[in-house]
């Protein structure tokens, strides 16, 4: 299999042998032909943000840590100046644009990326759940499903998941605060903080000896068995995706707001730590459908689990596993420890994705630590794959190929870089300590 995997495509090889690499798409187009090639729509993402502000009331009403920001979800941004020193000096570059960091790591609820789509998928099903039975009209307000009334109504019902552990979280806490009975099947690498969290917040947690794959596999396989049971599919849910894809529209205002420009002249390049695909292909179909040619994404994942780059470089997409060339998907990333990537993630990014980057484990403690030092914000290692994404851009041939091709030498200067944290702020501080202290190397 592997052989004859690498006769068909010889770049794989450095994939194979678990080096760090920076494949860049060769499918990228301008974006009017690549939104057309895959039928971007808008309107979805519309529908999307439309649904999250409907439900913005109940939000507020059912988790109050969300009352300042009238039951809106959302992230702050920073400008991280002394992060970018640090590493300009560790990696020997200079960058003549910024570097900021958006933070989903400290997003309400759920505490990272999943609070995004997750979140939103949840509230569909309820919205959809309680439409059909006749107990909500469009034009009610939405905090009414918070009432006892429709908690013994989504208590007749299942929401299942099967996650490494932020995903569970998110759907978790969400379903069971809603009054629904939620199962989480978990896989081997999730931790045990995440499982004894979500069991105190009344959701049942399955553990499963295997991996990711194998989790979703499972949880699917048990909720189809049962009519009042609904999936949340990570691997093919287009909800899910949806509701990532809203953070786009949510960060132009941000940069607005911080009077950042993003336009021809001021190129936008954004880091996103990748998975199954699902957090970092929403956001950047909808970053791409909001700045277009002017913003290049990039996805970063583990040496050893780098699915969406296997699959999108053979074309092979969820038909190909990490395994398949001989890599064991195991890493110390545990949102980003997935073997073999989601059915529809790598076709939408197919010709709107710059290109994926590895990083070896032991560099995510070190951006942790850096991280932690010089802007005293902690984030999981995970979310810091990001970092790798922006010095990788910054150092390689490839990251200057990029610029040659895209004609972006003479303004890279007015470049804004954003490495988006995607977890870390429900770690419990021991754990976190104990990830400060990890040195791989
Ligand atoms: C889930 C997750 C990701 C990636 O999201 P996918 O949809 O799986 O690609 C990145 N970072 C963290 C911390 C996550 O939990």
């Amino acid at each position: 299999m592997k052989e004859e995997i690498l006769t068909k495509y010889p770049n794989l090889k450095d994939v194979s042998d678990l080096n760090e690499v920076f494949w860049l798409n060769p499918k990228l187009v301008p974006y009017e032909e690549g939104a057309r090639a895959i039928n971007m729509n808008i309107a979805a993402i519309d529908d999307a943000e439309k649904r999250l502000k409907k439900f913005a009331p109940l939000i507020e009403k059912v988790f109050p840590e969300t009352l300042p920001t009238g039951g809106i979800i959302e992230s702050p941004i920073k400008e991280i100046n002394r992060m970018k020193d640090k590493l300009q000096k560790l990696y020997n570059f200079d960058s003549a644009g910024r570097l900021l960091l958006k933070m989903d790591s400290h997003l309400a609820i759920a505490g990272s990326i999943k609070a995004r789509g997750g979140i939103y998928e949840v509230l569909k099903h309820a919205e959809t759940l309680a439409m059909e039975a006749g107990l909500l009209k469009e034009d009610d307000d939405y905090s009414i499903l918070a009432d006892q009334k429709f908690r013994d109504f989504f208590g007749k019902y299942k929401i299942q998941v099967g996650s490494t552990g932020n995903l569970g979280l998110s759907i978790g806490i969400t379903s069971a605060a809603l009054g629904f009975n939620v199962i989480v099947h978990m896989s081997a690498d999730a931790k045990q903080w995440k499982k004894d969290l979500l069991r105190a917040k009344g959701a049942t947690v399955i553990e499963y000896e295997s991996d990711y794959s194998k989790a979703v596999e499972e949880g699917r396989k048990a909720s189809d068995q049962d009519p009042m049971s609904y999936f949340v599919d990570d691997e093919n849910s287009m909800n899910l995706f949806m509701g990532y894809s809203v953070a786009a529209r949510r960060l132009k205002n941000q940069l607005d707001d911080l009077n950042i420009l993003v336009d021809e002249a001021h190129p936008l390049f954004v880091y996103l730590p990748c998975g199954v695909g699902g957090a970092p292909g929403g956001i950047a179909y909808g970053l791409k459908s909001v700045y277009k040619d002017n913003v290049h994404c990039f996805f970063v994942e583990p040496t050893h689990a780098p699915c969406m780059l296997v699959g999108m470089a053979t074309g092979l997409h969820n038909e190909i596993s990490v395994r398949d060339l001989g890599i064991d998907g195991i890493t110390h990333a545990d949102g980003l420890a997935v073997g073999r990537p989601s059915k529809l993630v790598g076709k939408m990014m197919d010709y709107l994705l710059g290109g994926v980057i590895t990083i070896d484990d032991y560099k995510l403690y070190d951006y942790m630590r850096n991280l932690h030092e010089t802007e005293n914000k902690d984030i999981e290692p995970s979310a810091c794959a990001a970092f790798e994404g922006f010095v990788k851009f910054e150092t390689t041939d490839e990251g200057k190929e990029y610029i040659k091709r895209h004609n972006l030498e003479n303004n890279m200067k007015n470049a804004v870089h954003i490495a988006w944290a995607t977890g870390g702020s429900l770690v419990p501080e021991e754990i976190n300590k104990q990830f400060l202290e990890t040195y791989l190397r």
